[in-house]
């Protein structure tokens, strides 16, 4: 009982120590952290809601800034950005800002303004990215795992499952005349939140298979590291391209088509918990 009570006194204290705060004061999220970028994840989110004053998630020290132009060997895709050092070694980088005119070695306090959100960079419209780092476990992490809970209720859409049989693609409703096969299920899904209020689709946080009541896999947009060369989501060796068959189509794993009647469940979660699930029978005739 004493050990329990001294852990979790530990585990206040490293939370209260290192705790974070929403970067903005109007949290509008536009963007969740995994999303396909076309070519690779997002790893980040994006903050929208106009100019709003960009803050701190924590108190820190200012160890990089760029204003667009200084350098010209920096990707100029982040437009002004700074790069700020925390306890806990996280770093927090904060991209796309109006201007820049803090300076590196600044100590910047929870509520002091650290920019402007703007759209230089990258960027289609004024928005704020916000990446964090963890330099112990060298990932890049899901940044709504350590800013505060906000009210979530929509859950993820589950649009269209397909499944891959050989080269063909198939939505599964319309699979007839399928020999007993090996076959990789594919799903469209998004999630939405009610920051705006036209349909705006993002990321969703995990994708779970399950056939016959079995967990066969998941996606989950937790961290990303970087494994051989290539950005990895934590854990697995899943790159993009091993994630994503396009925008809002993931892959998730093989199942063996039996004869008769297969069963899997599909499950989509967004980071506040909301859940859609779906059940799908798939027919196979007898081989002839
Ligand atoms: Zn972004």
């Amino acid at each position: 009982m004493k050990k329990l009570t001294v852990s979790l006194v530990f585990l206040f204290l490293a939370v209260s120590l290192f705790s974070f705060d929403w970067p903005v004061k109007h949290i509008i999220v536009t963007s969740t952290f995994g999303e396909s970028r076309g070519d690779h994840f997002h790893t980040g989110i994006d903050l929208g809601g106009g100019a709003q004053t960009v803050y701190p998630i924590s108190d820190g020290e200012v160890i990089f800034e760029h204003t667009s132009g200084q350098y010209s060997s920096i990707p100029i895709g982040l437009g002004n950005f700074v790069v700020l050092q925390h306890k806990g070694n996280i770093r927090s980088i904060y991209c796309h800002l109006k201007d820049n005119s803090i300076k590196v070695g600044t100590s910047v306090l929870r509520n002091e303004k650290l920019g402007v959100i703007g759209d230089t960079g990258h960027s289609f419209g004024k928005h704020l990215h916000l990446s964090i780092i963890d330099l112990e476990t060298h990932s890049i992490l899901n940044p709504l795992s350590l800013l505060p809970q906000v009210p979530d209720s929509q859950p993820p859409i589950i649009k269209n499952v397909f499944l891959k049989i050989g080269d063909k693609i198939e939505k599964v409703s319309h699979i007839k005349n399928v020999k007993p096969s090996r076959a990789q299920i594919l799903v469209e899904t998004y999630d939405l939140r009610e920051d705006v209020s036209f349909i705006w689709k993002l990321a969703p946080y995990v994708i779970i298979l399950y056939e016959n009541g079995a967990e066969l896999g998941r996606i989950t947009f937790n961290s990303i590291t970087e494994h051989t060369g290539k950005l990895v989501l934590n854990g697995t060796d899943k790159s993009f391209n091993d994630v994503y068959k396009s925008d809002w189509t993931y892959k998730l794993n093989f199942i063996e088509l039996l004869e008769g009647e297969n069963h899997f469940l599909i499950v989509v979660k967004d980071f506040a918990g909301n859940e859609t699930m779906r059940d799908y029978f798939v027919k196979i005739g007898k081989v002839k």
